[in-house]
């Protein structure tokens, strides 16, 4: 097989001639890096994803909300985005170009740590490094926080920002939740929808954009329910990929598989509700179509952890095009969240345990869904010395069944309509096509992934 880089060339000449997706956005105008358009086969694709997630999280028992993705500044003041949600950059001093400090020591430097550093601190690490811009080779200029949320405003003077993650905006409504569901913890929701991060110079194309379609589930939930989760005991015997991080640490990359129960009584996971989520997360991918071997589950180490989170694990999926990809996050935000909201709105966001207020925690299930679109066309590539094509998993393929006459007269064609429009009306996403030879027919198909062919001819009659 060729290198990871030939590989993602290969993909996306693919995706841009078969309608999968083009970009960046808008093309005419010579495009925007981190935008891309979906076509008809990337939407179709899109769709079936979804539903499959949304399928998943209702079975677990979530509901769907849907909130706005936009919102005054005093929202983004109160999670900490305003202040927290930022990259650091630097400008070239010669040609202006901007890019990531951090990651520009990397890519030069890639033994250098370079996670956790102050502005001051990376502004030092490219003096003492001597790292020089890429294109130019012009000196740098000092390195300065940049905010990834896009501004905006809301009439003609409030301040508002679009949301970098669905999750805030459902905390937002808490308070409405605990009426809904009867002032009953915990509960479940989730939100598929939109949120925007304006990287600074977006490359590796479907994995960066400036907006996406993002997943979050979240529960709400008592310290006391996270260890004492009844229903922890349906999956207790389930193995999972697991690669903790104290096998990081020995610098290996061999997972380990687990049943919950044992991954629980070896100290992997504290709470029964956190595996769960953790487990819940695992199967959703599974059931996008992601086969057991191209999963793993990744435990943070201590020091990339976030300041709020008690443990943090990801899904990761290993693709020809990046080698392992994160794709989803698993957190245990404790009640940094609803904290927050309630000092800055001065609303109460607590309900009463043993007559004593309590803000509740929240576990949180979060992904983009381009990821694993992206990394499930990477999955599904084939080739041979003539040909290649794709092998969608059926559950998710964006085409499930082609319907062919054999030839154009009257007498197929007329039941091969009758067959297209009643899989149609079953709720299979169909295509008719009579133009060109059969087997022409199915090789069609074949590159765009449809799992199944029906052929209508004179047996049939
Ligand atoms: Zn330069």
């Amino acid at each position: 097989m060729s290198s990871e880089k030939e590989f993602n060339e290969i993909i996306y000449g693919l995706c841009r001639k078969r309608g999968f997706f083009w970009g960046p956005s808008p093309e005419i105008y010579g495009g925007s890096a981190g935008l891309y358009d979906l076509g008809p086969l990337g939407k179709l694709l899109k769709n079936r994803l979804e539903d499959r997630i949304r399928s998943s999280f209702v079975k677990a028992g979530f509901w769907e909300v849907e909130c706005p993705t936009v919102s005054p500044a005093i929202v983004w003041k109160a999670s900490g985005h305003l202040d927290g949600f930022i990259d650091p950059v630097t400008q070239c001093l010669s040609c202006k170009q901007v890019y990531r400090a951090d990651n520009l020591i990397k890519e030069e430097f890639p033994e250098v740590h370079v996670e956790g550093l102050s502005v001051e601190q990376l502004t030092e690490k490219i003096n003492e490094l001597g790292v020089v811009c890429p294109s130019c080779k012009g000196r740098l200029g000092e390195v300065e926080p940049y905010n990834l949320m896009l501004k905006t405003r809301l009439g003609l003077d409030q301040e508002a920002y679009m949301r970098p993650e669905t999750a805030t905006t459902t905390y937002l409504l808490f308070k409405r939740f605990l009426t809904f569901f009867r002032d009953k913890l915990p509960f479940s929701v989730f939100q598929i929808g939109k949120a925007y991060r304006n990287e600074i110079s977006p490359r590796q194309g479907m994995l960066r954009l400036r907006e996406f379609t993002q997943v979050e589930g979240q529960i709400f939930i008592l310290e006391k329910d996270e260890i004492e989760w009844p229903r922890f005991q349906e999956i207790a015997d389930k193995k999972l990929p697991l690669l903790p991080y104290q096998t990081q640490e020995v610098e290996s990359e061999e997972v380990i598989r687990l049943s919950l129960a044992e991954a629980i009584k070896r100290e992997h996971f504290q709470k029964p509700a956190y595996a769960w989520c953790v487990q819940l997360a695992y199967s959703i991918f599974r059931g996008m179509g992601f086969s057991d071997d191209i999963i793993r589950l990744r435990q943070h180490l201590p020091t990339e952890r976030a300041h709020y989170a008690a443990d943090a694990w990801d899904v990761e999926i290993h693709t020809n095009s990046f080698g392992w990809v994160e794709c989803c996050g698993i957190h245990d935000r404790g009640n940094y969240d609803l904290t927050r909201h309630q000092e800055f709105s001065k609303e109460r966001l607590s309900v009463k345990v043993d007559k004593k207020p309590v803000v509740p925690n929240v576990l949180e299930i979060a992904f983009g869904v381009e990821r694993p679109l992206f990394c499930l066309i990477d999955n599904s590539y084939v080739e041979d010395e003539e040909r290649t094509w794709l092998r969608f998993p059926p559950e998710v393929a964006p085409v499930q069944v082609a319907v062919f006459p054999l030839m154009g007269k009257p007498e197929l064609l007329s039941p091969a309509r009758e067959i297209f429009m009643e899989i149609m009306e079953s709720g299979l996403i169909t295509q008719f096509d009579q133009s060109g030879s059969i087997g022409r027919r199915y090789r069609r198909q074949d590159e765009v992934g449809t799992p199944f062919c029906v052929t209508i001819d004179y047996t049939t009659l």
